[in-house]
């Protein structure tokens, strides 16, 4: 849910919410893009995605379950002269509610089939199970990396409403790399690219070789890396491992969950490599000065674009500070460029 961690480009696009206007946007022929409100701060739209099937509408990650959301989508739909009863499939690109939760309840009050990618059954699952707990896992990741008061805070905290709104059921299939959703004009075919989530899928459009993106590649943030229920083991192995199959792609237009429709995906790639490997170099650079957990390396990087210190963030957003860094040491301990050692639980770090 939360995607400002990180640093950002400038696209040259002047108004910054321009991609937010409400309506039907058609991108190449047959595929449109509707921006959906949410109601969380921070992140004011989600891009719909939308093409016909064979048989009826295929939607692509229909946004949050609100109201508001569900009748923008409707009134996109009537300007092509259809209604939300012509929507047979929804895909979601990974489960974080801006993707998943609409088509979840879709498919819970009105049949709605839903597929998503087969990775992301981790955490729906546990999701499912788990519910009453807030962020269990980055709670004792948050204990293990040296931010035991910031645990405390965590998991003390009431959940939010938007938290407790949050369902993550089970989808009618689940999404495996190379699969094709039959369009009226070519497919939809699926790419694994773990990393943002462990199960996060794009979608090349095969007539226009666009490549709906999700939150894998985004224009003018840098998504966060592994923020679910279940993360994986090395999240940001898997999230370079994909921006590295992205640019073995054809360059296709990125077409993201959230920001403007662009021209081309790699060059964005590129900057979001470059991006982490700056990140990764800066990481180094704070235990060479004697920052020996993730939390105290944290605590010497700055955040945001406006380069906020870490607590100056929001206490959720430290805890998914304190988890890239964790997810950025280890990229370099498989690297050999820093070893850690683990002792009564704490994860201590150190230079190689
Ligand atoms: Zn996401």
């Amino acid at each position: 849910v939360f995607y400002k961690i990180g640093g950002t480009v400038n696209t040259g696009i002047k108004d910054a919410t321009e991609w937010t206007t409400p309506g039907l946007h058609e991108v190449s022929p047959g595929l449109y893009r509707i921006p959906l409100p949410l109601p969380i701060t921070g992140l004011t739209a989600v891009n719909c995605y939308l093409a016909a099937g064979p048989e009826g509408l295929v939607i692509v990650d229909p946004g949050w379950a609100t109201e508001e959301s569900e009748r923008a989508i409707e009134r996109a739909l009537a300007e092509l002269g259809h209604t939300l009863d012509e929507v047979l499939v929804s895909l979601s690109t990974h489960h974080h509610g801006d993707h998943y939760s609409q088509a979840y309840r879709w498919r819970q009050v009105r049949g709605t089939r839903v597929l998503i990618g087969h990775e992301e059954r981790h955490s729906i699952l546990e999701y499912s199970r788990d519910a009453a707990e807030r962020y269990p896992v980055q709670v004792a990741q948050l204990r293990a990396e040296g931010a035991a008061d910031l645990a405390d805070r965590i998991a003390t905290a009431p959940m939010s409403e938007i938290e407790g709104a949050l369902m993550h059921g089970a989808p009618d299939g689940w999404l495996h790399d190379g699969d094709a959703i039959a369009l009226a004009d070519g497919t939809f075919e699926v790419i694994a690219t773990p990393g943002h989530t462990r199960g996060h899928v794009m979608l090349r459009h095969t007539a226009s070789g666009a490549l709906i993106t999700g939150d894998h590649v985004l224009p003018r943030i840098t998504p966060s890396i592994g923020f679910e229920w279940s993360p994986e083991e090395s999240p940001l192995s898997s999230f370079l491992a994909s921006m590295d199959r992205t640019l073995a792609l054809p360059d296709g237009a990125l077409l993201p969950a959230h920001g403007p429709v662009l021209p081309g995906t790699h060059e964005r790639v590129r900057e979001q490599i470059a991006h982490h490997d700056q990140r990764l170099s800066d990481v180094l650079g704070h235990l060479h000065d004697g920052a020996g957990t993730a939390f105290e390396v944290a605590g010497a990087m700055r955040w945001t674009r406006r380069r906020s210190a870490l607590d100056e963030l929001p206490v959720e957003h430290r805890m998914i500070a304190v988890g890239e860094i964790r997810a950025h040491l280890q990229v370099l301990c498989e690297r050999g460029e820093a070893t850690v050692t683990v002792v009564d639980g704490q994860r201590r770090y150190l230079p190689a």
